[in-house]
């Protein structure tokens, strides 16, 4: 009789796990469980050129969708459909249609949902970017002259921010404790994002958390009324007719429960990613805290776009060999690498700058970002981490290059290598 793995999450970590299992070898059963209702598609977009303009849904599904590779043949879609319980010991998943879907390899990869401020008023005329339906919805909000309160100043929240700006809305962004990218590009950086976003005319106010969401400015009523604004911890009101909340992200491992994994940030995993505690399971993606063979420290999540394809091309094979009874390849170690989009303005990023002890200037003015700039980011002298923002593509190649090869310490003369 044909094995079964099944990967639950139909995104971009469902897909490529679904072709690296193929590229593997694996040519028994796969099924994709996803609960969305659209094939996978990308998401950096919807925050972006998505959010700008995104024409009808068919358009706009049609400019997101994931081409699947030709080898990735014979895989069973089971979208619109959430798996909302795991008996990891039988071998077993239950789906929201009740009905159970038996096992012999299992891949995780249901990603994250955005995590929502935390404090009282009313939830209408509040957003959050993180699926299709998201996009859309608030596209169709963000008129000329539309006052957008946007809450938290990571990725997501400058990059929606810079759009609703250059929509004609008048933004605010509430930044809350750290600057504008400040944890993974650091302060020097995050200043000249903040100078940047403020001479495209975003208000962009710091260190303060916001306390409530206003119903009328000045008064809540308990469940009523669209919120139109939020009040500050020093009791200041900034008025919205949008709110879009960007303050991070939670793992989706509800479904996990009960079956004594660390679900404690995520799926804890083996540099194999291999889920620790749990026979013939990998995890892949943004829902995947794995060893960063790289830059060291405590095993991390890292949700960026090419996690879903570095973490498959290694959760995929070792599921494999573990079913065939095979020798588990020795794993790659991944170079994490994203990139963020503002006012055309792109600032790319290699390795694991958030974890620096030390950063280092090596070209340009970090405080005029937008004419270009590069910095190094060290962790105990060594490089772990560049970082360059308006830069033509090969000056970012070569710090992709010196970070992979690393072991250059702290003061070295690297624009010029
Ligand atoms: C708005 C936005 C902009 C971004 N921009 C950038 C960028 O510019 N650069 C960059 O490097 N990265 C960017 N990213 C990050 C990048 O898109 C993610 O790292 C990537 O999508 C992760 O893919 P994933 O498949 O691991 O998780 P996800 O994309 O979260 O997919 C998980 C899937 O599983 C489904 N699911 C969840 N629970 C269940 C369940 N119980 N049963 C069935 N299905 C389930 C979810 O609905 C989803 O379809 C952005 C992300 C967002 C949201």
């Amino acid at each position: 009789m044909s094995r079964r793995i099944v990967i639950a999450g139909a995104s971009m970590g469902g897909l490529r796990a679904a072709e690296q299992l193929r590229a593997a070898g694996w040519d028994e059963e796969i099924v994709v469980v996803g609960d969305e209702i659209h094939p996978p598609y990308n998401r950096p977009p919807l925050s972006k050129d998505l959010l700008a303009a995104p024409g009808s849904r068919e358009e706009a599904l049609a400019a997101v969708q994931l081409r699947q590779r030709r080898t990735a043949t014979d895989i069973r879609w089971r979208l619109g459909a959430a798996v909302t319980a795991a008996d990891l010991a039988a071998r077993t998943l239950t789906l929201g249609t009740g009905e159970e879907l038996a096992y012999d390899g299992l891949v995780i990869a249901t990603g994250l949902r955005p995590r929502r401020v935390p404090v009282p008023g009313p939830t209408a005329g509040r957003h959050v970017i993180r699926r299709l339906e998201d996009t859309l919805v608030l596209h169709g909000e963000l008129k000329p002259k539309t006052r957008v309160v946007v809450i938290g100043a990571g990725f997501i929240g400058c990059e929606a921010a810079a759009t609703a700006a250059g929509l004609g809305c008048q933004v605010s962004l509430i930044e809350g404790t750290g600057g504008p990218m400040e944890r993974p590009l650091g302060r020097e950086l995050s200043a000249g994002i903040r100078t940047f976003l403020q001479t495209h005319g975003i208000d962009c106010v710091a260190g303060k958390r916001v306390t409530e969401f206003l119903d009328v400015p000045g008064t809540y009523t308990e469940g009523a009324g669209r919120c139109a604004g939020v009040r500050l911890e020093d009791g200041t009101e900034v008025a919205a007719d949008v709110v879009i909340e960007a303050v991070g992200s939670l793992p989706n491992v509800e479904w996990l429960a009960g079956n004594g994994l660390d679900l404690s940030d995520g799926v804890l995993c083996n540099e194999h990613l291999q889920v620790l505690g749990a026979e013939h399971v990998v995890a892949v993606g943004d829902v995947a805290r794995y060893p960063d063979r790289r830059a060291g420290g405590p095993a991390r999540r890292v949700e960026h776009w090419a996690t879903p394809a570095d973490t498959a091309k290694i959760a995929a094979p070792a599921l494999v060999a573990r079913l065939k009874g095979d020798v588990v390849p020795e794993p790659a170690a991944p170079l994490p690498s994203f990139w963020t989009d503002i006012f055309k303005t792109r600032i790319q990023g290699v390795g694991s700058p958030a974890l620096a002890d030390t950063i280092e200037v090596l070209e340009g003015n970090p405080s005029r970002p937008w004419e270009g700039t590069a910095l190094a980011y060290y962790r105990d002298g060594r490089l772990i981490g560049a970082v360059t923002a308006a830069l033509p593509a090969d000056r970012q190649l070569h710090y992709r290059k010196l970070v992979n090869e690393s072991g250059i310490p702290a003061g070295a003369n690297l624009a010029a290598v």
